[in-house]
């Protein structure tokens, strides 16, 4: 981040304006609805600055910028067309450690004015830092569409009963979880229709209603982040993982998913690696029901799809015997993300009528296969974990009947901007990884359909 966004409170502090023209007009009005006391030097001023001064809403220094003008000013605005002055006015500021800004003229700026969005108390501010004022713009118009003029009013009212929940509710988490039912409820919903008496109304009864005891039942998430790309999360992992106290996630869990997850959840890295578990199954399994019993909103994030080699099952067990309540929400599963994205369909009329997912995790340099049933032909394989056993994977299939060319795809961190796709057979998969050095995640998909890739692929 090249600039810090602030909201700083100016009301009845004094800042220059240097410079009469329109755009020092727009930047003194901005000025004054942040009730800031605005002071213009100019030795003349166009008619738009004219009626602010005839208005009183601004004090006038009819003369050329000097530096006793700086005196007791907190921000300056350097908008005049006369270049010399602007860097005047820049320099003169750095020294007395005023923060200055020059209007289009970024590398001259301590702070930029963004594009506002107000729907006064929320106010959204875009910046592309100087870059392009056009986009910010763009996108704030954007913005205006998503957020009706009445969310201003929805704060508002929040505002007022601030502190009357909170005398009721001391506890800070109990308070969250307050604000969220009434803000993702009815409440919400009579305000945003301009019904705020309504609004109001129901706010009261439900607060008089909240019992004040402080015991919360916790409860867990297990959701599905899916192979990767965050835009293929569903909306209700996605709520979930904004309403979360403490998350516990692993290593197939991207980072732009995981920047998706409540700010000020507690994050708690679990990671899973072949061979090697940051922290042991059986200890996950402790540590979620521990948290929950504390009355916290676990949220328990795995790649893909929980309920598919996540061993999400073993984890969701130890909940239900100590009767914790948890929900379950599937993931995209690396399969059909992979598939999608490599331009590989797993069934199709003429080449595959069945698809099965299969683990290659060796066990003791071993595959324990059911090898009959994956050899048979109109099939899709797709084996997950496979990349350290594919030469077992490959002698196997191939002693167990399948032709040595059928074709075979390893798609490595499918779906991701990194994804690769390579295309063989069976027989040269061991040969292909030594070549290739494919990394994990990585997984492997064999049949006739992988034929198609080259006419279909498209990420
Ligand atoms: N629950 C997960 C699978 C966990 S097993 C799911 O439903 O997808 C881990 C294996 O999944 C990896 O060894 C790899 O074979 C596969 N995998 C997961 N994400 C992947 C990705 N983005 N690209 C390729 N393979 C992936």
């Amino acid at each position: 981040m090249e600039y810090l966004p602030i909201f700083i409170d100016l009301k009845d502090r004094i800042c220059l304006v240097v410079g009469g023209g329109d755009i020092a007009a727009r930047k003194s009005g901005l000025l004054l609805k942040a009730q800031t006391k605005v002071t213009i030097v100019a030795p003349t001023v166009s008619s738009t600055t004219q009626a602010l001064i005839d208005e009183d809403k601004v004090v006038w220094i009819k003369a050329e910028f000097s530096i006793e003008h700086l005196q007791d000013k907190s921000l300056v605005i350097a908008a005049t067309d006369i270049e010399k002055v602007n860097r005047d006015v820049h320099r003169e500021a750095k020294q007395q450690n005023i923060l200055v800004n020059v209007a289009d003229c970024p590398e001259l700026c301590d702070f930029i004015l963004p594009s506002i969005l107000d729907r006064s108390p929320i106010v959204v501010a875009v910046s592309s830092g100087g870059k392009s004022p056009i986009l910010a713009r763009q996108l704030r118009a954007r913005l205006e569409t998503l957020i009706p003029p009445t969310y201003g009013r929805l704060a508002d009212l929040v505002g007022r009963y601030r502190q009357a929940v909170q005398d009721k509710l001391p506890k800070l988490s109990m308070r969250r979880r307050f604000w969220e039912s009434i803000l993702q409820g009815k409440v919400a919903d009579h305000v945003l229709a301009g019904r705020d008496e309504a609004g109001e109304q129901t706010l009261q009864a439900i607060l008089d209603e909240t019992q004040t005891d402080d015991h919360q039942q916790g409860e867990v998430y297990l959701v599905g982040a899916g192979p990767g790309d965050p835009e293929l999360l569903t909306f209700k992992a996605l709520r979930l993982m904004q309403q979360a106290d403490v998350v516990f996630y692993d290593r197939l869990v991207s980072k732009e998913v995981l920047a998706l997850v409540r700010k000020e959840a507690e994050h708690v890295y679990v990671g899973k690696q072949r061979d090697w578990h940051a922290v042991r199954q059986e200890e996950i399994n402790q540590l979620l029901l521990k948290q929950a019993q504390q009355g916290k909103r676990v949220l328990r994030l795995k790649g893909g799809d929980p309920f598919i080699f996540g061993r999400g099952g073993e984890e969701i067990e130890t909940l239900a015997a100590e009767n914790i309540p948890f929900q379950v929400v599937p993931g995209i599963t690396a399969a059909s993300g992979c598939a999608s994205y490599a331009g590989i369909p797993l069934t199709h009329r003429d080449y595959s009528q069945s698809c099965t997912f299969v683990t290659g995790q060796l066990k003791g340099g071993e595959l324990d296969l059911n090898w009959q049933a994956l050899v048979q032909t109109r099939q899709t394989v797709v084996v997950y974990m496979g990349l350290a056993g594919l030469a077992v994977l490959s002698q196997k299939l191939q002693q167990h009947g399948m032709k040595a060319d059928v074709p075979a795809a390893l798609v490595q961190q499918g779906t991701t901007e990194h994804q690769k796709v390579w295309v063989s057979t069976i027989a040269d998969l061991p040969d292909l990884a030594e070549r290739e050095k494919p990394a994990a995640p990585t997984l492997v998909i064999i049949g006739d359909v992988v034929k198609l890739q080259s006419t279909l692929k498209w990420f």
